[in-house]
């Protein structure tokens, strides 16, 4: 079993989209936060890390946004035939299921040390959460913006009962010019 981590934005009442798009607020702090996380640093170059995502997500980005730079894109679709992300490009992989990530990102053991970001929406958060220690795969970790804000939304982080995990904060940001809220980054593991 290889451990994952999600990592998601949320408002109040666990808000984290609407109509396709982002809920309103402006967190260029937040960008940050989640580029250097996800990009790891730490990793070779050309390897970057592993990126999973839903389809409506993924064509949430603006075109000239994706696939998301030095990361592998993953990209759940159930469309038949085959879901082409757009633009062309090596850096996505269409996936039907988690057990499918294991086996692309294992791939001539070029990307099995590679660490595996789920980074939403709703559908395939609470995907990765219903996985068991006993699969290939298993979310032991969230690490979670936690934004001060009630915003209007229609998509909700699926949020597991937090009294199981054990939370850590790993970083207060106050609301400035530049950023619309005050959030909280918080470390959830089990
Ligand atoms: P998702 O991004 O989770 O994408 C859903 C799509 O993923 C489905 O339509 C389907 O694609 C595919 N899919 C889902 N489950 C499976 C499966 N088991 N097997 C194969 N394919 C699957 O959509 P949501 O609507 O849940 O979330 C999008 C919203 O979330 C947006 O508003 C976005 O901005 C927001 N968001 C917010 C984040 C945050 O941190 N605040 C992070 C990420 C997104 P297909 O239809 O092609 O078959």
């Amino acid at each position: 079993m290889k451990k994952i981590t999600i990592v998601v934005a949320y408002g109040k009442k666990f808000v984290i989209g609407k109509d396709g798009k982002l809920p309103n607020w402006k967190l260029p702090a937040d960008m940050a936060h989640f580029k250097e996380l996800t990009m790891d640093k730490e990793a070779e170059k050309y390897k970057g890390s592993i990126v999973v995502m839903g389809r409506k997500t993924y064509e949430s980005f603006p075109l000239k946004y994706r696939p998301l730079p030095d990361r592998h894109n993953y990209i759940f679709s159930r469309q038949e035939p085959r879901y082409q992300p757009l633009p062309e490009n090596f850096y996505t992989h269409v996936v039907k299921s988690f057990t499918d990530v294991y086996w692309l990102s294992d791939f001539d053991g070029i990307t099995s040390d590679l660490k595996i970001f789920v980074i939403g929406g709703a559908e395939i958060y609470k995907t990765s959460l219903s996985l068991q220690k006993d699969d290939v795969l298993f979310v032991n970790e969230i690490i979670a913006t936690e934004i001060d804000g009630d915003f209007k939304g229609d998509t909700f982080f699926p949020a597991p009962d937090y009294n199981l995990w054990t939370k850590e904060i790993l970083k207060e940001v106050s609301k400035d010019e530049k950023n619309s809220h005050s959030f909280q980054i918080v470390r959830y593991t089990r």
